[in-house]
């Protein structure tokens, strides 16, 4: 059975970020539970990658599974520029309950691309709205923000979009003091990123965007708190806009509901996706200060945010958005992210003496470190090699380049992972 779905996948199927030439047939994947993918050989895959940072409660969780079911039985979708309905108003207030200070007003759309281009939309027009010209957008190096046109161009400078450089619009970027445990140059780091800020915000700006406390993508690339309400204050002095892309970051990832809350910053505009729904359906949200929300306000059709999706708001994933939510709000879940990240916390120090291991470095449910002697950036050789050593011992790990990280689902065992750590160390021991 599997030898003919991968015949067909083979001669029908486009992969995303693969290069077909070279990649090994994909496992097919038949069922999961947990933080277990099962293939059709029957082969189990420990997902320590959340199935590319999206799955937070485990793999088919019940749950989820019936409040979807439930729905598709009842509303599956409606056209939400003319209809509201209840899981899509329900999950907004949720959220902005959630979020800090007057965070609130959702502009859903379909994923993490998308809940970037909205934001950046919506501060550009903001200020044409208000009758000011205010159209340059600031990011920060290696920032990586989706793949439309508008979040290519925010994250030009990670590197992954030099086959379409002539499309993209200019953005200023401004260095990140990425950090790992012992930086003994952080605090100068910081300081010219502020300085480099300061002096690009002399030009007025229609908003700053950031992912907070890591920048996935680029490689797990960590920045202190600090650094992030330093940045705020220099955005507010300038009277220009803060965009956070949670997409990777939001729902618990570093430890906290969202990361603005463990920095303590309070943004004009998130971006949410990824665990929105725990995984199981595409959906994201743009939640935006109220203020921002009135000056759309007015007698003409043009100050309105004329934008929109065939699936916004979609009723399936605004009620897996609502039945995750409830997951992540009981206690005990988060009792499992601190147990991960002190698990986490004590191999990786463990680990840290080791030849192979370069800047460790740790944000809540995340753990990262260079592999020395591998080479630099997302085409690094060591990845593909780790990956397929790992894989062989049934762990689903995708370095970025040489940057070996787990972002596990918060559901896993401590079982499961310490031995994820020891298979990890083998493979280190005799790469
Ligand atoms: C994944 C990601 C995106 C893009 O999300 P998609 O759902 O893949 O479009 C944007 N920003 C960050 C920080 C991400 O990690």
């Amino acid at each position: 059975m599997s030898e003919a779905i991968r015949d067909l996948d083979s001669r029908h199927v486009w992969h995303p970020f693969t290069q077909a030439a070279t990649a090994l047939p994909p496992p097919v994947a038949v069922s999961a539970f947990g933080a277990t993918i099962v293939d059709a050989e029957g082969r189990e895959y420990l997902d320590l990658v959340s199935s590319w940072w999206v799955n937070l409660h485990g793999h088919a969780h019940p749950a989820i599974a019936k409040a979807i079911a439930e729905q598709a039985g009842r509303l599956e979708q409606v056209i939400f520029a003319e209809f509201t309905h209840e899981p899509a108003a329900r999950l907004a207030a949720r959220i902005c309950a959630l979020l800090p200070g007057d965070l609130d007003r959702v502009f859903y759309s379909d994923d993490g691309s998308t809940a970037v281009e909205v934001g950046l939309k919506m501060a550009m027009q903001y200020w044409s709205n208000r009758g000011e010209e205010r159209h340059r957008v600031i990011a920060f190096d290696g920032g990586y923000h989706g793949d439309t046109v508008g979040a290519m161009s925010a994250g030009a400078s990670s590197g992954y979009f030099d086959a379409w450089k002539r499309l993209l619009f200019p953005v200023a970027v401004v260095p990140y003091p990425a950090t790992w445990d012992g930086d003994e140059e952080v605090e100068a780091k910081e300081a010219a990123a502020l300085d480099a800020l300061e002096r690009a915000l002399e030009t007025p700006t229609a908003g700053v965007i950031v992912e907070p406390l890591v920048q996935g993508a680029a490689g797990m690339r960590m920045c202190r708190p600090a650094f992030l309400r330093a940045v705020e204050a220099r955005v507010r002095a300038a009277g220009s806009l803060l965009i956070l892309d949670e997409v990777m970051t939001g729902f618990g990832r570093t430890g906290a509901l969202f990361a603005c809350l463990k920095a303590g910053i309070q943004p004009d505009l998130i971006c949410l996706s990824k665990g929105l729904t725990g995984g199981f359906l595409p959906l994201s949200m743009t939640v935006a200060r109220e203020g921002i929300f009135r000056a759309f306000l007015g007698e003409d059709l043009g100050s309105a945010f004329l934008h929109g999706h065939s699936y916004t708001a979609n009723p399936l994933g605004c009620a897996a958005g609502l039945a995750s939510l409830d997951l992540l709000e009981a206690p005990a879940c988060s009792a499992r992210i601190q147990a991960i990240e002190v698990l986490n916390r004590r191999r990786l120090d463990a680990l840290s003496g080791h030849a192979r291991v370069s800047r460790p470095r740790l944000c809540g449910t995340i753990a990262a470190f260079d592999v020395a002697g591998g080479g630099e950036g997302y085409g690094a050789a060591i990845g593909p090699v780790l990956k397929q050593a790992l894989r062989q011992r049934g762990l689903l790990l995708r370095p970025l380049g040489n940057v070996l990280y787990l972002l596990p689902p918060y559901c896993v065992a401590e079982s499961e992972l310490d031995h994820a750590w020891d298979m990890i160390a083998e493979v280190l021991d005799r790469l």
